[in-house]
C-alpha cells in the first residue's frame, strides 16, 4: 500500500524564497495548506498533485501565507530558551533548569552512546547533554515530562475512574501538538505529556473529560452532564486550557 510521499521545495512569495515540505499523501481528496508548531509551512495534497500545482496553490494563498508563518514564528521567538535558570511549568509549580555540558561530567566519558539525560533534584531540573543545541535538550526534556506523564495520569485516571464509574482499558502517553487527549472505540484513553506544564486542575479536568468519553462517544448533553458531576467549572477550566494551547514552552 502506498505511503506519504515528502520532498522539500521552495516557492517564491513576492520577494522571499519559502522553504516548505510537500506531502502527497494516498486516498487523500482535497490539498491542504498549514504551518506547523514548529513554523514548517506544509502543503498536504491528494496522490496525483504535482509540484508545479503546489506552488500554483501556494501563490494563491500568499497572504494568509505569510500572515500565519508570521505569528507562528513569532511566537516561536517568545518560547524560553533552553539555559541555566528558566523556568518550566510542572502543574501548579515549576521547575528551574539547570544546563550542563557533558565536557563538565567526567563520570560519563567512558559511556558510548550517551547523548545525556534530564532528572529533577527538588526544584531544579538538571539537563546534562553532549550537546547544548536547543533540539537536543528538548528532546531529553520532553523525555523525562513523559516519564512524569505516565505516573501522574495515570494515577488521575485511577483517582477519577471509580468515581465515574468507567474502566479505561489503557492509558497513553501522547505528544499530538494538536490535542490534549482522546479516547479510541477499544477503551484507550489517550493523554498529552504537556498537560504536566499546564495547571494541575486543568490537566484533571482533561483527564475526566476522556474518560466520560468511554460511556459517551460524543458531545452530547449527557456526556457534558457526566462531567459536570465531577467537574462542575468544566466550561472555565476548558476556556483556561484553550488559552495557554500554543502557548507552552515545549
Ligand atoms: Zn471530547
Amino acid at each position: 500500500m502506498a505511503t506519504t510521499v515528502e520532498r522539500r521545495d521552495n516557492v517564491r512569495l513576492g520577494t522571499a524564497d519559502i522553504p516548505y515540505v510537500f506531502k502527497r499523501v494516498p486516498r487523500r481528496r482535497h490539498v491542504h495548506i498549514l504551518v506547523n508548531e514548529e513554523g514548517t509551512l506544509e502543503v498536504r495534497a491528494p496522490w496525483r498533485f504535482s509540484l508545479a500545482k503546489a506552488r500554483e496553490v501556494l501563490r494563491e494563498n500568499a497572504g494568509w501565507v505569510s500572515e500565519t508563518l508570521g505569528a507562528v514564528r513569532k511566537r516561536l521567538a517568545q518560547r524560553p530558551r533552553l539555559v541555566t535558570g528558566t523556568r518550566l511549568p510542572l502543574l501548579d509549580g515549576s521547575l528551574r533548569l539547570d544546563v550542563r555540558s557533558r565536557a563538565q561530567i567526567d563520570m560519563f566519558q567512558c559511556a558510548r552512546r550517551w547523548q545525556g539525560r534530564a532528572e529533577r533534584r527538588g526544584t531544579v531540573l538538571r539537563v546534562s547533554s553532549t550537546s547544548l543545541a536547543e533540539a537536543e535538550l528538548r528532546t531529553l526534556i520532553e523525555r523525562w515530562y513523559r516519564r512524569e506523564a505516565a505516573t501522574h495520569l495515570s494515577a488521575r485516571v485511577e483517582h477519577y475512574s471509580p468515581r465515574l464509574g468507567v474502566r479505561p482499558s489503557r492509558v497513553t502517553i501522547r505528544g499530538q501538538r494538536s490535542r490534549w487527549g482522546s479516547c479510541s472505540g477499544k477503551g484507550t484513553v489517550s493523554l498529552n505529556w504537556r498537560l504536566m506544564m499546564v495547571p494541575a486542575e486543568l490537566a484533571d479536568y482533561v483527564v475526566v473529560h476522556e474518560l466520560c468519553h468511554l460511556r459517551h462517544m460524543d458531545h452530547s448533553p449527557h456526556f457534558w452532564a457526566m462531567v459536570g458531576g465531577v467537574v462542575p467549572d468544566y466550561r472555565e477550566r476548558r476556556r483556561n486550557l484553550n488559552a495557554l494551547q500554543g502557548h507552552l514552552p515545549l
